[in-house]
């Protein structure tokens, strides 16, 4: 007993309790650390997950009923949804507050959702809903709109038609809508021979001067002959892709000749020589390659409205819906037409 507290007194044994005591405390800490850290983790992956996941549609409707946002924050929640695309979403955010009722901008809210119905290609829900606006606030030049809007896009160009009577009572220009409008429905009358549909659709171009690709494009698919002997030359530039990818069979070359604009164009392509220069740039360097490169032209359009870029010719700009705003960007680029030509006629 006596030899025990000799060695338990002994200081030796008190270093080594004292460094087995900082090695426990140093293990527990690292431990607790590590698992505080685990947590942490877990925690923050548990709350970011929350905002990766859109909120289910129940959840959506036990938020907004709630009135923990206002109804500014849920529609500025809608309009974020609406930029990205998700147009889902934001449809329900919308009808969910429509369906609480007593706010102060119903009616906002309602042309909210019917443009998302549109734009999401629900073209019935966005009819109901433009003609529920209008039958309680008939002066809704926006909703009025859209309405023609997604007549157009239903093809029913007659009711669309119908809606530019009260837009003109609003003040509205609705003299471009007009002429777009009847040139469709010209195009897509079924009782009416091709011949006749040129013929309308020239004398409409003559009123207005506009859609001039719209119309030349069906003039030259019908009648070449008649759509060379209406040509309309101011509008050589706007029409370049057009003339650039007629058949050779389609030329005028009477008139060919006498425009300075289309020499250049029919020279770069290689079916005439009667230029040696042109001030375009893409032309003059197709000119001078003399169809020794394999070099044809590509063509964009940028709408003068929004200054959106297309790839195609738009007669209304899918953007920003106005119409006849497109400009014609020509460059030079790869022919993979001929290109493949060539490749299959050297496995003949
Ligand atoms: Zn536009």
């Amino acid at each position: 007993m006596n030899t025990f507290f000799i060695e338990y007194r002994d200081p030796l044994f008190s270093v080594i309790i004292f460094f087995v005591l900082v090695f426990v405390i140093a293990v527990f800490s690292y431990w607790l650390g590590r698992y505080k850290k685990k947590e942490d983790s877990k925690y923050l992956d548990k709350f970011l997950q929350g905002f990766r996941s859109l909120p289910s549609h129940d959840e959506l409707k036990v938020l907004i009923s709630s009135g923990e946002l206002s109804e500014k924050s849920w529609l500025l929640l809608a309009q974020s949804y609406f930029k990205n695309g998700d147009y889902e979403k934001s449809i329900e955010i919308y009808n969910e507050l429509l369906s609480i009722g007593g706010k102060s901008n119903a009616r906002d809210t309602m042309f909210l959702l019917g443009r998302t119905y549109f734009k999401a290609g629900f073209l019935e829900r966005a009819r109901k809903i433009f003609l529920e606006i209008l039958k309680n606030n008939p002066r809704t030049p926006q909703a009025l709109n859209y309405l023609l809007l997604v007549y157009e896009y239903m093809r029913d160009y007659k009711s669309a038609i119908e809606v530019l009577e009260p837009l003109g009572e609003l003040q509205k220009e609705t003299v471009n809508d007009a002429a777009y409008l009847q040139s469709l429905m010209l195009i897509n009358d079924e009782s009416k021979s091709g011949i006749e549909k040129a013929e309308s659709l020239l004398k409409i171009y003559k009123e207005t001067n506009i859609l001039s690709y719209m119309v030349f494009e069906y003039l030259f698919r019908i009648n070449p002959k008649l759509a060379w002997k209406n040509f309309d030359s101011s509008k050589s530039e706007q029409l370049s892709e057009l003339l650039w990818q007629l058949d050779t069979k389609k030329l005028d070359l009477d008139i060919i000749a006498q425009n300075g604009y289309l020499r250049e164009l029919y020279t770069a392509r290689g079916d005439v020589k009667l230029a040696s220069k042109s001030s375009v740039f893409e032309f003059d360097m197709l000119i001078k390659l003399e169809g020794k490169s394999n070099a044809t032209l590509a063509f964009e359009y940028i709408c003068d409205g929004c200054k959106q870029t297309h790839p195609f010719i738009f007669s209304r700009c899918s953007s920003c819906h106005a119409i006849d705003t497109a400009r014609v960007e020509m460059s030079l680029t790869k022919d993979y037409y001929r290109n493949l030509v060539e490749e299959n006629n050297s496995f003949q």
